[in-house]
């Protein structure tokens, strides 16, 4: 959480990138790990926040040709509606990245549908022997949409969020300058259709820097049963893994079903959220994991609507069927 502040002039880059992928089963004569996805095209919209809204001031659009998977993957193919053609006549990465740095400028903030966006952006980069340090501040709009429609919690698709506002679809989605378009007019919708300042407010508690670590894991050892295995990670949350600092519990840490939520406070990072789970072996011990990561707009959600459930059922949580998928959902 970096509280970045939103005055009249601030910038926003909205942006989308697609990528093509390794063929399952071929050889590479590199770690396929260390390039999970080759960028093959970059879209962005340029905004200027001005009075409670947005204003758009210039559009990006490049393909770019790739060097390491140069045939298109059937998915992506399928999804990007793109030919091999097309990437034959996409301009080198280091190019359009340049051009993009450009158009996108110093100050501003970045802006994405999903988090998937910077990393594959960054994991480009560092591939490529650039500089991996993006030196804007990211926020994912995908949670502050939800937020904001009164669907906290739940991971929804541009196409639904476009849906939601009535936008009119002209283009087809999964092109990256389309889907940088889409998610631009989504941006000016949550200005229009809810109180300028609770947008701001939103927005700067969420805004992260992609370019330091925001996410912290633990896995404590093998233990004889669940209480000793939570007790085995609970030394993990009680200092701020990045300064040291002890951590006061702004929410203590309750346990409902196999998880145990808190949010945290570090005097020099701010709130930090963390769940521990509970894994069982095949031999009966237990063990837990346990994350600590800045506190976004979803993990206050998270975290106060856990809350409610365990303050009104208990460590046994709400008595329907939940699906294990539920939690899942935001830690992509
Ligand atoms: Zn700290």
């Amino acid at each position: 959480m970096l509280s970045r502040k939103i005055t009249d002039g601030t910038e926003f880059v909205v942006f989308d990138m697609e990528w093509n992928q390794a063929f399952p089963g071929k050889k590479y004569d590199f770690e396929v790990s260390e390039l999970t996805g080759e960028i093959i095209e970059v879209g962005a919209v340029k905004y200027i926040y001005d009075n409670g809204s947005l204003v758009r001031k210039g559009t990006f659009s490049e393909d770019v040709r790739p060097v390491k998977y140069r045939k298109l993957h059937y998915h992506v193919k399928k999804v990007t509606q793109k030919t091999n053609k097309d990437l034959e006549q996409g301009r080198p990465f280091k190019d359009v990245y340049e051009d993009f740095k450009r158009f996108a400028g110093v100050d501003a903030i970045l802006v994405g549908w999903g988090n998937s966006d910077p990393a594959m952006l960054k994991m480009n980069l560092k591939f490529f022997g650039m500089d991996p340090k993006l030196g804007m501040e990211f926020l994912d709009l995908q949670p502050i949409f939800s937020l904001f429609s009164g669907q906290s919690g739940q991971q929804k698709s541009v196409e639904s969020a476009v849906d939601f506002y009535n936008i009119p679809k002209n283009d087809i989605f999964h092109s990256a300058t389309a889907d940088a378009h889409y998610t631009g007019e989504i941006f000016e919708q949550i200005f229009s259709h809810n109180k300028p300042s609770e947008v701001i407010s939103a927005i700067s508690s969420s805004s992260v820097n992609p370019d330091i670590k925001s996410e912290f894991g633990f896995i404590g050892r093998d233990c004889p049963d669940a209480e000793s295995a939570f007790a085995e990670v609970s030394s993990f949350v009680s200092k701020c893994p990045i300064c040291g600092r002890s951590l006061t519990a702004r929410i203590a840490p309750f346990r409902i079903r196999k998880s145990k939520y808190a949010l945290y406070f570090c005097s020099e990072h701010g709130e930090m959220f963390s769940r521990t789970r509970l894994k069982k072996r095949k031999d009966g011990k237990a063990y837990a994991t346990s994350v600590l990561r800045f506190a976004t707009q979803n993990d206050y959600y998270l975290v106060a609507s856990k809350k409610e459930e365990f303050d009104k059922f208990g460590e046994k949580g709400a008595p329907v069927e939940v699906k294990e998928t539920e939690d899942s959902q935001t830690d992509s």
